[in-house]
């Protein structure tokens, strides 16, 4: 009904929908009371101290989910980080039916998969309700960035049928766009129609944004109308945000977020590091034994326990996403909660193996900063060990001395008799979810 609705409500005339999108100012009409009112304690209160919800999801999941029947109650964060195991993917989908809680309302949740593409995806079973600590706390975060509930272009995963150039919903305040169709072409289109709606916000993946924006640079539009890039679910790669707020003078949010949702953090007005979100979920960075990691510039995986979820609470649950440990204080912005930065997924691998069987990772490849200003694009493709294709898109700024450079580079960084193919392409490759990664590999 509500898909019907809002695909008859985007065929409306074009001036119908800029009203709509006017008119829609109210964020307790769109998500109601409860969303006005948990947003609202969002913006007043600067600190929050999650460790009481932990304790008491802790509490209740013992009493409630055989799966952790098995431990004792806990007190204190002492006693929950040396009793409790922690659980990865492979646990959830083995343990799907003692992981829910057997007093829950059925009604409240329903099952969602994730992680659709690429492996084998995961069951959970959710709140219907997320949205409310889902949407607020993002809201909040984007805030930053002096969003109010703007209207605000979207590029990311889906795909509209051929003859729609975008669609609209007036009730999220989104003017949907293809991601699937990101040529010059499309990409003028949609600089059009973000003007004529004089749209702020541009909602889009890192690698999409950099995209557009070397467009917008390269064909000398004005993009002084828009605030800022909105853009989290890849990796971030240092060209693109200096492209983006150096050459087109555009703010870069961005946030760190996983499919599993249970811990979310973004970037400050004043820091890109990634201040840990308290009222999302309850964050750990663990080293290789487990231990918790407060050293700053010490590296560690992204463990996330739920606050929110007692159908099916994931408990110290690791993500396979990696980060840099930075502070548990923002200088900058004055909040006390945890910071990282140089987060990475490691969940498509980062490792590229040379002839001898050593690897090196994408991070170590990565160049000097004006060679990067050379390039609209770079991708590595390894479909054989010791075989290494670079897919490259020029800009006019490529030089054949950049070649030369990008040779050199390669040369030095692997073990002797790898080979390394540069091939100039005009697109890179997505993932089958629109989604870009800097290395797919099909070596193990
Ligand atoms: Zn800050």
């Amino acid at each position: 009904m509500k898909k019907f609705i809002l695909n008859n409500i985007s065929r409306l005339p074009i001036f119908i929908n800029k009203l709509l999108l006017k008119l829609n100012r109210s964020p307790s009409l769109i998500y109601g009371q409860e969303y006005a009112n948990f947003f609202k304690s969002l913006q007043e209160e600067e600190e929050y101290d999650n460790e009481k919800d932990l304790i008491n999801l802790i509490n209740r999941s013992i009493d409630d989910v055989p799966y952790y029947s098995k431990y004792q109650k806990i007190s204190t964060i002492k006693d929950f980080e040396s009793q409790f195991d922690f659980i990865d993917k492979d646990v959830v989908s083995r343990n799907f039916d003692i992981l829910k809680s057997k007093t829950m309302n059925e009604d409240d949740y329903e099952i969602v998969t994730t992680g659709g593409t690429g492996g084998n995806p995961l069951k959970l079973l959710v709140p219907r309700n997320r949205y409310i600590v889902e949407l607020s706390v993002m809201h909040d975060m984007w805030s930053r960035v002096e969003f109010r509930h703007h209207t605000r272009a979207v590029i990311r995963n889906r795909k509209l049928e051929e003859s729609q150039e975008y669609i609209i919903n007036p009730i999220t305040k989104e003017v949907i766009f293809d991601g699937f169709r990101l040529n010059s072409n499309y990409f003028q289109k949609i600089y059009d129609i973000i003007k004529f709606f004089n749209i702020q916000y541009i909602h889009a993946y890192p690698s999409t944004a950099y995209e557009f924006s070397r467009f917008i640079y390269d064909n000398k539009l004005d993009i002084s109308f828009v605030k800022a890039f909105l853009s989290g679910s890849e990796n971030v790669y240092k060209y693109q945000k200096e492209f983006i707020t150096k050459k087109l003078g555009v703010l870069f949010y961005n946030w760190y977020g996983h499919s599993e949702k249970l811990v979310l953090g973004g970037y400050c007005s004043y820091s890109d590091n990634y201040h840990i979100e308290p009222r999302y979920g309850y964050f750990e960075l663990i080293d290789r034994e487990g231990n918790p990691i407060n050293t700053p510039g010490r590296v560690g995986e992204i463990v996330g326990t739920t606050l929110n979820n007692y159908g099916m609470p994931l408990i110290r649950y690791k993500t396979d996403d990696y980060a840099e440990y930075v502070g548990n204080y923002c200088e900058k912005c004055g909040r006390r909660v945890t910071l990282i930065k140089n987060i990475e997924g490691r969940r498509n691998g980062n490792k590229i193996y040379g002839a001898d069987g050593s690897t090196v990772t994408t991070t170590a490849l990565n160049f000097h900063d004006d060679l990067y200003m050379a390039l609209a694009g770079l991708q590595y493709i390894q479909n054989e060990k010791g075989v290494l294709d670079v897919l490259i898109i020029k800009n006019n700024y490529f030089t054949e001395n950049h070649e030369k450079r990008l040779k050199d580079h390669f040369k030095s960084k692997f073990s002797l008799g790898t080979r390394v193919n540069i091939k100039y392409v005009d697109k890179l490759i997505k993932k089958p979810n629109g989604k870009f990664v800097e290395l797919l590999s099909t070596v193990k």
